[in-house]
């Protein structure tokens, strides 16, 4: 940023009266906090817990936020943990962690590595932030610890909440059914970030509207008659609709949706059979759908049912031999960026990053959990943005691992620090009426 202009703009601010516009103090209050902060994050790195078993993650997150004033309240909904910090007369404003790891092996070679084991699904695995959870929790803790050093600059009500089990998408659930809103308050905004794999360590990156699509994990169960290999006429083979069903579900992005309008279907498993000489009678194909709008998602659903239905017609199955297509009704909705709200971060994040550093994202077609707590019947405004995580060595490079890469790391320091900042800066900037 420009400090002598800054400098010009205090000047200006100060003689109109406006109350304390404390960047100064901010700075200071984030730089003095890196060592600690940088500690934290490795031990968080080193000490991944699975979904729904982040129960020493959320009691370090708890005992800190207590340490610095916070009431804090915890196993709300799963491990999830809420600290209230009550600071005058003002906005309520949420800011949400998620605390989970991903069931896999690390392979940064880094020198704080994780080498925890778990159980999963019945076998060793290992586990893992890949996503960045770790660096998102050490900057919700670097955001609160600033907010309370710099409390004489802003007034309301800081509700920073502690998410478990975002990755198999249930967490933000679990804490809305818990009462988060009734027992807490309606929030006025609500904000979160995520770590980006592309954007480099020392910016930020916002989409407005729909940023995030809308997730789901459909199953089609395709039955068949099953028989021996070699007479495939006196059996009707399940494999071979599976198969057609796979290729005809193809057309529907192609063929179907209006060509504007984005969507996915990726069929990530084919599960049947078990010898080579046996037709099976059943093989599972497992879906991951991915929509923005409403309607295009339900015309999917449509379109899954009567393709899997038309081809097992086709291959001559009875009725009450015809696929059974499930759809659960939970799925993970489409993260909406309230615009204005982005307007408001932009600004705040640019005047303490500088414009260059503060980028427009892509809509992406992953799926965040984080979208349901601006979808309650409240319709608090909400914003998820993206902090870079990239180191400068990577960015050379041009090797970008993506989240859930047994090979992605971040540039802890400089994104934490810059999470931190912007996080920070916006916070006050919106309790202020910004
Ligand atoms: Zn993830
Ligand atoms: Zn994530």
């Amino acid at each position: 940023m420009m400090k002598i202009n800054y400098a010009i703009f205090l000047l200006i601010l100060c003689s109109f009266g406006t109350t304390t516009v404390p960047d100064e103090e901010l700075f200071y209050a984030i730089d003095k906090d890196m060592p600690f902060l940088t500690e934290f994050y490795k031990v968080r790195h080193k000490s991944p817990e699975l979904s729904l078993e982040e129960k020493n993650t959320s009691k370090a997150l708890a005992d800190e936020l207590r340490k610095i004033g916070f009431e804090v309240t915890e196993n709300f909904g799963g491990y999830g943990i809420v600290g209230i910090y009550k600071n005058g007369k003002g906005p309520r404003i949420l800011y949400r962690t998620d605390m989970d790891a991903l069931p896999m092996y690390e392979k940064t070679n880094l020198d704080y590595a994780s080498e925890v084991t778990t159980e999963y699904n019945g076998a060793t695995a290992g586990t893992m932030h890949s996503c960045g959870h770790d660096i998102h929790m050490t900057t919700w803790l670097g955001t609160a610890r600033a907010m309370v050093e710099v409390k004489n600059s802003w007034k309301g009500t800081l509700m920073l909440i502690g998410q478990p089990a975002e990755e198999i998408g249930a967490g933000a659930r679990l804490m809305l059914d818990a009462g988060l809103y009734t027992k807490f308050g309606v929030p006025d905004y609500g904000i979160g970030l995520h770590s980006s794999p592309t954007i480099p360590a020392g910016q930020v990156g916002f989409g407005k509207g729909n940023t995030m699509a809308n997730t789901e994990s459909i199953d089609i169960k395709v039955f068949g008659k099953g028989g021996h290999g070699a007479s495939p006429h006196m059996a009707i083979d399940p494999v071979v609709i599976a198969s057609m069903i796979v290729m005809d579900l193809q057309t529907i992005v192609s063929r179907n949706i209006i060509p504007t309008e984005p969507a996915v279907i990726t069929v990530g498993a084919i599960q049947g059979g078990i010898k080579h000489n046996i037709i099976p009678d059943e093989v599972v194909l497992k879906l991951t759908v991915r929509t923005y709008s409403e309607e295009t998602r339900l015309y999917v659903h449509k379109r899954i049912r009567e393709i899997s239905r038309g081809v097992a017609i086709a291959a001559g199955l009875s009725n009450d031999k015809l696929p059974e297509v499930i759809i659960p009704e939970e799925f993970t909705p489409a993260n909406y960026n309230n615009p204005e709200l982005v307007d408001k971060l932009v600004a705040s994040a640019q005047r303490v990053l500088g414009s260059d550093h503060v980028v427009g994202a892509e809509r992406q077609m992953v799926g965040e959990d984080f979208s349901r707590y601006g979808k309650t019947e409240h319709q608090v405004p909400t914003v998820l943005y993206w902090l870079g995580t990239v180191p400068e060595e990577r960015m050379k490079s041009g090797d970008l691992p993506g989240l859930h890469s047994p090979f992605y790391y971040p540039e802890p320091e400089l994104s934490i620090k810059t999470g931190v900042t912007v996080t920070s800066q916006a916070l006050i900037d919106l309790f202020n009426g910004g």
